[in-house]
């Protein structure tokens, strides 16, 4: 949730009884500290109040909690050091990258310490040849493609948030972003890691080659949301850019129209490398945020976009066109120049933060439903809206099913936010309920806890708790976070869901 109250909403955050008295808490601060100062200069360790308030929240800014300490390391070596130290002393622990989920991934554990991975910021290797890049896990996304743009390379996933998000937060929640339709997510990118695991050892898993032997354990991490291990050197896979690259924005007078034209372009088999859609809200936010020139009498918007080698691409956008006229579209617009193209993206990058210019507070979902029926998952969201009073735009990776539906509220109105999570807990009811899944891309975090038994059966829950509890019997790395706790003695360190509060769901 991205809450644009300056802290209004927090109320929503619960505090934690600490399982451990006071005095035992102070001395495990104490010893912990100690700890840290044989690792870290001074000025690397912040434990203020004031100091650790920015690290409060991430961009789900209606929970947040204060971190017991926050420290900085530069190397593989001090994070291991780190976390040994949190093993031996029984310190929950958080690797933080941007602070940017939307789903309360980074949100400091209370009792716990933040490692802040702002300064293994370096790209360590770029193996041209190979197409590999070798990046500490603070290197930010847009980065990468930047120092290899000039060797007309680039890294393929690209989430909206690419220019703050780091890879090592790609990797926790197997991010994705407009163009990962035809190349694939975060894990169809990762080739190998060097971890360091919830009791401080250091270990390689992967390599540089695209089949690794034995098991997958890269594919294990990556999603995993920092609750294996910490990743602290990550290879990539580079990908030439493509010779061709070609857009068409076409309009539509009803968003359920653009819904059944994604099916039309994919079932006339062609593969874009892009399909998006916006819907009437947001394309309101994104023309007052950015001025992307979007048509102003279209209900919805679909970005197409076709890559390859020149001589495909020119055939296979005439298929586009012709399907997408067939389709009902009321106007297309193929972008002439590449600052054109650039403007049709830069609308649909920016719609997420624009739509705090519509409505001074909302929620953004992140569930998926099967592509054939995300007409209908519209029209439910639509009917859902009505219900409850509140008005929710759509913008979303249509060709994934990856729905991104933003509630908006207004949290000075007393109840408007709860109305909001029950809206949205509805939501990602509904995506389990055609066969989709609660989230996409943003991850399970703080905010879908509740949901996980909703998605998945006992077994599945069981797999899930032996695969934590092999990497990570104490259950210190990202405490709290994907996996409702089995402790009944720590039902969750963020305390109920609001919706549970309200009787609403309940805990499992
Ligand atoms: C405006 C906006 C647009 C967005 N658009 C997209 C989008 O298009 N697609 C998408 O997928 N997401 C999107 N996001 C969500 C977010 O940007 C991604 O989830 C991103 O990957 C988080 O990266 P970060 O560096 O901010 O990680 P953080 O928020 O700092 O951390 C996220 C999680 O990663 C873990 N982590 C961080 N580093 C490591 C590490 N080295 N090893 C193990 N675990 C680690 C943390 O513990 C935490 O659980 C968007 C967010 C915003 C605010």
């Amino acid at each position: 949730m991205v809450s644009n109250d300056g802290g209004a909403s927090r109320s929503m955050a619960q505090s934690v009884q600490p399982l451990v008295k006071p005095a035992e808490q102070l001395a495990k601060r104490d010893a912990l500290l100690a700890r840290l100062r044989t690792i870290y200069d001074s000025k690397e360790i912040l434990t203020e109040s004031a100091q650790l308030a920015p690290f409060e929240s991430d961009a789900l800014t209606a929970f947040h909690e204060t971190a017991l300490a926050a420290v900085f390391p530069r190397t593989t070596e001090e994070i291991a050091a780190t976390v040994r130290a949190c093993y031996e002393l029984d310190v929950p622990f958080l690797a933080r990258g941007s602070g940017t989920s939307l789903s309360g991934g980074s949100l400091p554990i209370p009792g716990g310490l933040l490692i802040v991975l702002s300064k293994m910021n370096k790209i360590l290797e770029i193996d041209l040849e190979n197409l590999r890049m070798v990046v500490q896990p603070g290197v930010v996304n847009i980065w990468v493609s930047r120092e290899v743009a000039a060797h007309g390379l680039y890294y393929s996933p690209d989430p909206s948030s690419q220019i703050v998000c780091t890879i090592g937060g790609n990797i926790a929640f197997n991010s994705g972003g407009a163009h990962c339709l035809k190349y694939g997510m975060t894990s169809n990118h990762i080739l190998g890691m060097k971890v360091v695991l919830p009791d401080g050892e250091i270990v390689d898993i992967g390599g540089k080659s695209l089949e690794s032997p034995g098991m997958d354990l890269c594919g294990l991490m990556v999603g995993s949301e920092g609750l294996l291990g910490i990743a602290t050197e990550i290879t990539l896979r580079l990908m030439p850019k493509p010779e061709s690259v070609k857009t068409v924005l076409a309009s539509y007078d009803q968003l359920e129209k653009a819904g059944q034209a994604v099916g039309d372009v994919i079932g006339s088999g062609l593969l874009p490398v892009a399909l998006e859609i916006m819907d009437r809200l947001a394309i309101d936010a994104a023309e007052a945020a950015v001025h992307a020139g979007y048509p102003p009498d279209a209900q919805a918007l679909l970005i197409v976009e076709l890559d390859g080698p020149a001589a495909e691409v020119a055939p296979q956008f005439e298929t586009l066109i012709e399907t997408l006229r067939r389709s009902g579209a009321s106007k297309l617009v193929i972008p002439a120049t590449e600052a054109e193209r650039a403007r049709i993206w830069k609308g649909r990058k920016a719609a997420f933060s624009a739509v705090g210019r519509i409505s001074p507070d909302y929620l953004v979902q992140d569930g998926v439903v099967p592509r054939n029926k995300l007409g209908r998952a519209l029209r439910e969201i639509e009917r859902l809206s009505q219900v409850y009073g509140l008005r929710v735009a759509n913008v979303f990776h249509a060709g994934d099913g990856n729905l991104h539906p933003l509630v908006l509220f207004d949290n000075r109105v007393p109840g408007q936010l709860q109305k909001a999570e029950q809206l949205a807990g509805e939501i990602l009811k509904m995506c389990v309920d055609l066969g989709g899944s609660i989230t996409g891309e943003h991850g399970i975090g703080v905010e879908k806890l509740p949901y996980m038994t909703y998605q998945f059966d006992e077994s599945d829950m069981s797999m899930m708790y032996a695969i934590r509890n092999s990497f990570d019997p104490k259950g210190l790395s990202n405490r709290g976070k994907m996996l409702p706790s089995q402790n009944p003695e720590r039902p969750s360190p963020h305390g109920p869901h609001p919706l549970e509060r309200e009787g609403v769901i309940q805990r499992f």
